[in-house]
């Protein structure tokens, strides 16, 4: 009994250790004993198993480790977690010295809110497979105590937003403490004013992201919400969350003694950071054309859009008010510091801009898939006078996404029958993955099982939130349970920011075609919206509000639904229910685009504009292209209008057609082959994986 009694501590230590290691989120069996553990806390907290953990006793830890299998599964579990913790740097570099990775925003699980949409998400599944490649990374960004926002729809169809508050001893992170045990607590200098801040541990496998807090004791009251909210505030707010993140992240991974060898920025909220290694060597008296040198050459910058209106520009007199006496310490004229985010031409303008600082202080550059590369090329080309465009030092990495993340328990353990352990070691090995998906080895039944399986998740799952109302269209209530979707019917998912440009309501811009598409008894079709309209982006309300109205409309009624308060949750369900992945955006705006790559682990098509990944990855086989991929000098009116035709052509024409062309055991072979194409070509390129062995040859450590 004693001895029992003992094991029950040690095991529950493990358990611990394994609760505050966001390792879980990418294993589902680990997913599945918390779940075990309280079915009704896992779904009530968002899957958090921190809120599990403190809802059990070591009392009934000590009872249920009496019913066998479970035990068998937990300590499974466990010595899979502590084996993938143990094994050092497979593939490791750390010879070569540490990547800091800044990012504003970090996605890495619904329980934790710190995200707004791609960048963070992407940030995310790039830190997952740093840990699982051995890379020595640590992320750096911000801890957003009341995240982004959530999303309600009133019943006039209208986004409301809210803003729940995280308790951080309710999640998986750490508070930092010094040598003392005291908060870590480190400042910088904003105006006139000294902010501080904390930072708050994350465990993502092997690697740390540290997300840091003004919401301390030492703070005046106002600096203490700075860093509460993801992009809500306007321009002020704005700079100084970015002076918190660039100078003070640096700061702090000093005052743990960090000192990385390459600073990765993504995107340019962080590239203030370039500005404190420079005061760092300006004040070991180096001279500043040196000193620029060496922040150069840690330094590397990711630019993600090609929209200049989204690059974060401020104002001279902002700059000036917050970082005049930053520029007096180091010893330099504001006007100079104003220079670092200029170019030449630019001076009278007085903007500063992020990217053009993170730019000029980078030993290397890249857009995020290869037309974003181009394009990125001819926009930043003034600041490299003398080189033509095509010459300018900006390549490319193109993004993915981590593969073990975006599968469902379902494909996880599907994929597990198929090869063992085997797949989740030779995710970026195009060999492998065209040997798995050969016929002989998954066949069409098995293919098409998980599809009808998971397409039945989907539709359960949207049933069980249209019970609460959390779906808009169609049934509500008890009803929703039995009548809302069809389990037999072609589905299409839509869901994504509600930016204009992205042309949500496209599919219905011909509204008696649409009406054709959707009112076909015999071959039936549904689509599912999900999204959020920046809290101050009209025109994207306004879109949300007419995909809204949508739902309502008769022809469109239960087969037109739209999903509340999109989160990884939301997305996790509809990339792996959906049989076809929308993405109309009008081109060349999407510099990648990271959803439709989530699909092909589940057995999903993309139906997509040939933008950004997707004019790499299409073959004419994996999925389909709406319009061509020649550049049109038409007005944008007439653009919408071609894509638009092109849209219904191949709906009607080619996806329906293959996706309602069965066999006689009711398989639709054609449509199989083409899942196996896309899962032989999308799933070992377009992931996180290859991607961060890119940045890591190409940039990180390249051979010199
Ligand atoms: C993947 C994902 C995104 C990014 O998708 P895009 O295709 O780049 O728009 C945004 N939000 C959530 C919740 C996601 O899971």
């Amino acid at each position: 009994m004693k001895k029992n009694h003992k094991d029950v501590k040690a095991i529950l230590k493990r358990l611990d250790a394994l609760a505050s290691n966001l390792w879980w989120s990418w294993n589902p069996r680990a997913q599945e004993i918390f779940k075990e553990f309280s079915p009704l806390i896992w779904e009530a907290t968002n899957h958090n198993p921190i809120a599990i953990r403190k809802q059990f006793s070591e009392t009934e830890l000590c009872a249920r480790l009496g019913d066998k299998d479970f035990l068998e599964r937990l300590l499974s579990v466990l010595y899979s977690f502590e084996e993938y913790m143990s094994a050092k740097n497979i593939k490791g570099k750390s010879s070569k010295g540490q990547v800091a990775y800044f990012c504003a925003e970090f996605g890495l699980h619904e329980c934790l809110p710190f995200y707004s949409g791609g960048l963070g998400i992407l940030a995310g599944d790039h830190v997952k497979s740093a840990s699982d490649l051995g890379i020595p990374l640590i992320g750096v960004g911000l801890f957003y105590r009341q995240g982004y926002f959530s999303q309600h729809i009133d019943p006039n169809g209208n986004q409301l937003e809210s803003y729940p508050t995280t308790d951080p001893t309710n999640v998986p992170v750490e508070l930092v403490l010094d040598q003392s045990g005291k908060p870590l607590i480190c400042s910088v200098t904003i105006g006139t004013s000294v902010v501080h801040f904390q930072g708050w541990k994350l465990n993502v496998g092997r690697c740390k992201i540290y997300l840091l807090d003004t919401d301390v004791p030492e703070n005046d009251e106002h600096f203490r919400g700075l860093t509460a909210l993801a992009y809500g505030g306007d321009v002020n707010t704005r700079i100084r969350q970015e002076i918190v993140l660039g100078i003070g992240g640096v700061r702090f991974l000093r005052a743990l003694g960090i000192s990385p060898s390459v600073f990765h920025m993504n995107e340019g909220h962080a590239a203030f950071l370039t500005l404190e290694l420079y005061r760092e060597q300006l004040l070991k008296n180096i001279p500043k054309q040196k000193a620029k040198q060496v922040v150069r050459e840690q330094c590397i910058f990711t630019t993600h859009t090609p929209v200049p209106a989204g690059h974060d520009r401020f104002p001279a007199d902002l700059i000036e008010f917050t970082l005049k006496p930053f520029a007096d310490w180091m010893k330099i004229s504001i006007k100079e510091l104003m220079r670092c985010g200029q170019t030449v031409n630019m001076e009278d303008k007085g903007e500063f801009v992020m990217t053009i600082l993170g730019l000029k202080f980078s030993r290397a550059a890249n857009g995020v898939s290869e037309k974003h590369g181009q394009i990125s090329r001819l926009m930043w080309g003034e600041l490299y006078p003398g080189i033509k465009s095509n010459k300018v030092p900006i390549g490319h990495v193109t993004n993915g996404v981590h593969i073990t993340s975006w599968a469902t328990s379902r494909s996880w353990e599907f994929w597990e029958r198929h090869n063992s352990h085997k797949w989740k070691d030779h995710l970026n090995d195009p060999k492998f993955w065209k040997h798995v998906t050969n016929p002989k080895m998954v066949s069409d039944e098995e293919l098409w099982a998980l599809r009808y399986e998971q397409r039945r998740d989907l539709i359960e799952f949207i049933r069980s939130r249209a019970r609460s109302n959390k779906t808009i269209g169609g049934a509500v209530g008890e009803e929703a349970l039995y009548r809302l979707l069809s389990f037999d019917a072609l589905t299409i998912g839509f869901a994504r920011r509600f930016a204009p440009y992205k042309r949500a309501l496209l599919l219905f811009s011909d509204i008696v075609k649409a009406q054709e598409l959707f009112d076909d008894p015999r071959r039936p079709i549904q689509i599912i919206f999900a999204g959020k309209a920046h809290p101050r982006d009209n025109d994207g309300k306004e879109f949300l509000n007419r995909v809204i109205a949508m739902t309502h409309k008769p022809p469109f009624l239960g087969k037109v639904i739209f999903l509340e308060n999109y989160d990884m949750n939301v997305a996790r369900h509809m990339i792996a229910g959906c049989d076809v992945w929308l993405n109309n955006p009008r081109r060349p705006l999407e510099a990648s685009g990271t959803s439709g790559q989530k699909i092909a682990i589940n057995g999903g098509l993309h139906l997509s504009i040939l933008d950004g990944w997707w004019s790499e990855a299409y073959n004419g086989k994996n999925g389909w292209a709406i319009g061509d991929k020649v550049k049109d000098n038409f007005s944008p009116e007439e653009i919408d209008k071609r894509d638009a035709d092109s849209l219904y052509h191949i709906l009607s024409d080619e996806v329906i057609p293959a996706f309602y062309q069965r066999d006689k055991n009711e398989i639709p072979r054609k449509w199989v082959d083409r899942i196996r194409n896309a899962m032989r070509t999308i799933i070992p390129v377009y992931n996180t994986h290859r991607m961060v062995m890119e940045y890591s040859k190409k940039y990180y450590f390249p051979k010199k």
